[in-house]
């Protein structure tokens, strides 16, 4: 089969390997979407501390199911499914206190595990175990269904900043993270969402797709900016949906009292550090939160947001490439061109 295989960065290579067989507790999918992410590019780049080389790389899956393991109860051939990118053990003492998102052991699609970007892939026991396969709703494609995951880490980081109804909601990075958040924001009953980005074309892409309340470019003090359009009271909710250490600082200075500061993107590991002005946050009663992927019942709630409609994802994604044109792909997400890439194995 075909599939990408990332062996050292910079060194991807679309390469025929054989097709994996099926063990006694797994599933076989035929991949029909497998969408790309900030995070394959990065990893393209500079690789990534948990990638296990050579890969296959890809972890934003939606396929069919097309042969089942010995032991394997409850699925049939031809169900269509969505599966987990970040895969918990289930039995750490993290996962046991309910939050697999920070499990101790915790492993991903596309990186220890096979990835998506080919046309077959093997769904893990332990991705069964801990209930990471779902059923994709019959009116959704599989290109949207891929999109769940994404949405699923969106809804992780929106719950643990408590966006809720009436909320300010302000949004750092109008890539296709970004537009989630902002759709999500609402769906939770967010009454205002702004959203800046430096780059004013992607902006005006992700401004008449998700129609912020207001949209602010390079050029604007952020702070001000938020401050003046929330008639100086700042906002509930900041996330900062780009690798950058100002747009962090700048989003605890836009904050109302009381307000959450969600971590979402993360920065570069040898440039991790931002300054907090510690009685910002103490007076204000302020709260920085971090996240870290998203968990399997998470995934589920995303892909019933987008099957509902709550959370439409179909114009999202404005690019589909076959697998052969993966490293266009990246090529397409790095100029910020698109909003969402899916690939077609
Ligand atoms: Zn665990």
């Amino acid at each position: 089969m075909k599939a990408a295989t990332f062996y050292a960065p910079g060194d991807i290579r679309l390469e025929e390997i054989p097709e994996p067989a099926v063990s006694a507790g797994e599933v076989k999918l035929r991949v029909r979407n497998c969408s790309t992410c900030g995070t394959d590019l990065k990893i393209y780049r500079s690789g990534h501390p948990n990638m296990s080389a050579p890969q296959v790389m890809g972890h934003e899956v939606a396929g069919e199911i097309v042969e089942i393991g010995a032991g394997v109860e409850g699925w049939n051939v031809g169900d269509r499914v969505q599966m987990i990118a970040a895969v918990p053990d289930g039995t750490c003492v993290e996962c046991l206190s309910g939050h697999p998102t920070v499990c101790l052991n915790q492993r991903s699609t596309g990186y220890q595990f096979p990835g998506g970007f080919a046309e077959y892939l093997v769904v893990p026991e332990q991705v069964l175990r801990v209930d990471g396969l779902t059923r994709i709703p019959d009116t959704l494609g599989f290109a949207e269904a891929s999109l769940a995951e994404p949405l699923a880490c969106v809804l992780n980081g929106q719950e643990l900043a408590r966006v809720g109804e009436g909320d300010t909601v302000v949004v750092i990075g109008a890539g296709p993270i970004g537009c989630l958040h902002v759709r999500l924001a609402r769906a939770r009953g967010a009454a205002r969402v702004l959203l800046f980005d430096m780059n004013a074309e992607r902006l005006a892409a992700a401004t008449a797709l998700v129609a912020p309340d207001l949209a602010l470019a390079a050029g604007d003090d952020p702070v001000e900016a938020v401050l003046e359009a929330t008639g100086g009271r700042g906002a509930d909710v900041v996330i900062t949906a780009a690798a950058s250490a100002a747009a962090q600082e700048q989003g605890l200075r836009m904050l109302a009292r009381r307000g959450r500061l969600s971590l979402f993107g993360g920065l570069p590991k040898d440039a991790s550090t931002i300054t907090v002005d510690a009685n910002l946050v103490h007076y204000r009663e302020l709260t920085i939160v971090g996240v870290n992927g998203s968990s399997p019942a998470q995934n589920k709630a995303a892909l019933e947001l987008i099957g509902s409609g709550r959370v439409p994802v179909a114009d999202l994604i404005t690019h589909t490439l076959p697998l052969d044109r993966l490293l266009d792909a990246f090529a397409i997400v790095e100029r910020g061109e698109a909003i969402k890439v899916t690939i077609e194995p």
